[in-house]
């Protein structure tokens, strides 16, 4: 089975987020469940320096597709080749008028949008459906698996460029609904998309084009990150203004949780780490905790109850919750740790709560996945009170380093977190610490709980031990995968 893998990002080439971790670990494991799997990727400059080019490059066969597009992009070539480090096979798309520029992937140096990213997306899901259509003679996908908004028009370009073949099948999966790929309508034409299908059961979202509903409406198959966020997104509270289509759409929606790299995320194993430890041989955690909290100036007390926070700095991620409990959990004796880059304001905020308590707590700007790491590492407990989270994977690291997740019951969160209640206590399935109310008063009530927990070593010790004893690796999700593939391509859409 060859499939055709297409998104924007793979760590550690590029990564903004969790989808970079995806992008990097499960074409590896679908490898291994036995598909061909090559990655479609535009050739932003840090992803070319980590591809190595194995043959000469192709050129983009005209498949009726949209010249406005070609000319734009100025003659795209697709590079075959494969990823240094990892082996992985992929084409990456050579337009340097669209993709080689100072600034982030999505948005220049001063965080705005690039104006021409209808074009530069547009482009990648245009170049999956000419690849799924000959594009390399030598190769052809039988299905096409597209991965957030960035990707989204690939299924939509897979059924108009087909013509009087069948249609090659496509999976879409959501990592994030809350950003939808929406430009002027204007931009139908420019990315040769029929005008008949700017409707309201189509592509357009409020008067806007949306890539993303054009997936929603296209894709064989759609998949999100989690089971319960598969749920969440057909309900108009979650569902960013997308629950109608994805309700319509709900038989072909499913949820398949994310898994963990355990090679990069392992503290016996961590080459980012200098202190490893393990079930049964703890030690190691309390150096890493000792170490931090020398290198970001905090008080050295092993018996700190050590909180962190790894994330975006957006609204989604909740942070905002944090400063109203602060003055509690330095009292009661914690500390705070958070490692986060992105929204200015919400920065500043941080930085205010932050400053009144010198040598207890600490704020780190900037991305950086060495520190991110060790933080993890050294962490008792980390927050992850998101409003929303489709998976999340800073909770799954929480787990397998002994840092205890404290979680917004949402999405991912709620799928792969059990709260210390005494009930999960006592029968062995706790994990962490879960509030239901989007509050910082409910997140306190989850943070006293830590420290009552805190207070019975043996029963923490336990808890402690069963997290870190729990996998979510690849497999499984891989599977999943391969099983949806293989009804796509044997039943008949
Ligand atoms: P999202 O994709 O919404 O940002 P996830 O939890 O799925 O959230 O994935 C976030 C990934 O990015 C994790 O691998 C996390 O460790 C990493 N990360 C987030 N912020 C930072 C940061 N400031 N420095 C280093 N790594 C970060």
């Amino acid at each position: 089975m060859n499939i055709l893998y297409v998104c924007t990002e793979i760590y550690p080439l590029l990564k903004t987020g969790g989808l970079a971790d995806v992008g990097a670990a499960l074409p590896v494991a679908l490898r291994s469940a036995g598909c061909q799997v090559r990655m479609l990727l535009p050739a932003f400059a840090s992803i070319a320096a980590g591809v190595c080019a194995d043959g000469p490059p192709l050129a983009l066969p005209d498949v009726g597709g949209p010249d406005v597009l070609r000319t734009l992009a100025q003659a795209p070539m697709l590079v075959p080749g494969h990823v240094i480090a990892s082996g992985q096979p992929v084409y990456l798309i050579d337009a340097p008028a669209l993709y080689l520029r100072e600034g982030g992937p999505y948005q220049d140096a001063a965080g705005q949008e690039w104006r021409d990213n209808a074009a530069r997306f547009a482009l990648l899901g245009w170049a999956a459906a000419a690849l799924g259509y000959g594009a390399d003679p030598q190769w052809q996908p039988d299905l096409v698996h597209a991965h957030d908004w960035h990707a989204a028009l690939a299924p939509l370009y897979l059924k108009l460029l087909a013509g009087d073949r069948p249609a090659k099948p496509s999976v879409f999966t959501i990592h994030n609904l809350a950003y939808q790929g929406l430009f002027a309508a204007s931009s139908c034409t420019e990315l040769g998309l029929p005008a008949s299908l700017f409707k309201v059961d189509a592509l357009e979202y409020h008067g806007l084009l949306s890539f993303m509903k054009a997936a929603l409406q296209f894709a064989d198959a759609i998949t999100t990150v989690s089971p319960r966020y598969a749920r969440e997104i057909t309900t108009a509270e979650q569902g960013c203004g997308l629950d109608g289509v994805l309700r319509q759409r709900q038989e072909r929606l499913s949820g398949i949780l994310n898994g963990v790299d355990y090679e990069l995320w392992n503290p016996s194993t961590d080459a980012l780490i200098k202190a490893h430890f393990d079930v049964g041989r703890m030690s190691g955690k309390a150096r890493a905790k000792r170490a931090l909290q020398r290198l970001l100036g905090l008080e050295e007390r092993a018996d700190a109850l050590l909180f962190v926070a790894v994330s975006r700095l957006s609204e989604q991620k909740g942070l905002h919750l944090l400063p109203p409990v602060l003055p509690e959990l330095i009292e009661r004796g914690g500390q705070l740790v958070i490692l986060g880059n992105g929204d200015a304001a919400i920065e500043a905020a941080l930085r205010a709560a932050l400053l009144g308590h010198p040598g207890q707590a600490a704020l780190q700007i900037g991305y950086d996945e060495a520190l991110a790491h060790r933080i993890i590492a050294a962490a008792d407990v980390i927050l992850v009170p998101s409003r929303f989270e489709p998976c999340g994977l800073t909770q799954l690291y929480g787990l397998r380093y002994g840092a205890l997740p404290l979680v917004h019951a949402v999405g991912g969160l709620a799928d792969t977190v059990t709260d210390c209640s005494l009930e999960a206590i006592d029968d062995g399935s706790a994990s962490g610490f879960v509030f239901h109310e989007f509050s910082s008063d409910a997140l306190r009530g989850a943070m006293r709980r830590a420290f009552a927990l805190r207070r019975r070593p043996a029963e923490w010790a336990a808890v402690q031990r069963h997290a870190m004893q729990q996998r979510f690796d690849w497999q499984a999700p891989a599977q999943a995968y391969r099983a949806l593939y293989q009804r796509l391509l044997t039943i008949p859409a």
